[in-house]
């Protein structure tokens, strides 16, 4: 594998958003020369999608996700998404990233729940296709099925990409489908009409906090140059997101320096 192109790199913000709000993370970025960011929505609207809009292009950036939509077994999930495909719109976002939700509350109905995910995000796509926002399903890992998302494989989220058609695909998270048997094939599956997201971080031995204990590149087991490999031989030619929730150890560095190994761990071991 040659090494990764650094255009490539994008900034999640969750990476850095115990210190630093939205608009810091895009100083951040050119500063660091970090050419791609993906926001999440509560720093967003702390911000203002207006002074977000101009600040993101006043430095040249490309808004690789919005983080994000989904939530469909929730209270509430149509106005909210249709707002997340609104801002995703204003941004230019390359895609509203969807959490879809995990078990109906109160339920043990995996099935049904899964089911009402798919009405949810048929229920949102024409609007998306509309406003011109690729859908991305991100599929979580199963540890995550009852509260957050219960699609919890790539293959699961592509039959559902194929159910619906156009306008929808998925997010390919490291952290979430390293461990499958079946990521090479799923990934070639979806081609590169169907990735539309790529976030990369690191999967700790041992892991001390199933939501917030993500590695930084090159500290884990992840193979990255091999899933990066199964990426563009499927045609993916977008960004590398870091995406690195860590309340034990990054939340808790200078965003400075963070992002400065962001860069250097892109270049040696992604
Ligand atoms: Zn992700």
């Amino acid at each position: 594998m040659s090494a990764p192109d650094p255009a490539k790199l994008s900034l999640n913000t969750a990476t850095i958003r115990e210190k630093w709000g939205l608009a810091q993370a895009i100083e951040g970025c050119a500063r660091h020369g970090i050419r791609g960011i993906a926001p999440w929505r509560d720093q967003l609207a702390a911000m203002g999608v207006k002074e977000a809009v101009r600040a993101i292009k006043a430095n040249g950036l490309t808004v690789t996700g919005l983080c994000r939509g989904g939530f469909f077994t929730a209270k509430h999930w149509k106005d909210d998404n249709r707002r997340a495909i609104e801002e995703a719109h204003e941004l230019g976002a390359r895609c509203l990233v969807l959490v879809v939700g995990g078990l109906i509350p109160g339920s043990k109905d995996l099935l049904g729940s899964r089911e009402l995910v798919k009405e949810g995000i048929a229920a949102i796509l024409p609007e998306a296709r509309k406003a011109g926002v690729p859908l991305a399903i991100e599929p979580l890992h199963p540890m995550q099925a009852a509260e957050r998302a219960c699609i919890n494989t790539l293959e699961q989220a592509l039959d559902i990409c194929d159910q619906l058609g156009n306008g929808i695909g998925v997010a390919v998270d490291v952290y979430h489908v390293w461990w499958d048997p079946k990521l090479a094939q799923q990934i070639a599956r979806a081609g590169k009409d169907r990735v539309l997201a790529y976030h990369i971080c690191d999967w700790l031995v041992p892991t001390r906090d199933l939501l917030n204990d993500r590695g930084m590149m090159g500290d884990g087991v992840v193979d990255l140059p091999k899933i990066r490999g199964m990426m563009e031989r499927a045609g993916y030619a977008g960004s590398h997101e870091v995406e690195i929730f860590s309340k034990l150890d990054w939340w808790q560095r200078d965003p400075d320096e963070v992002l400065a190994i962001c860069k250097d761990r892109h270049g040696k071991v992604t």
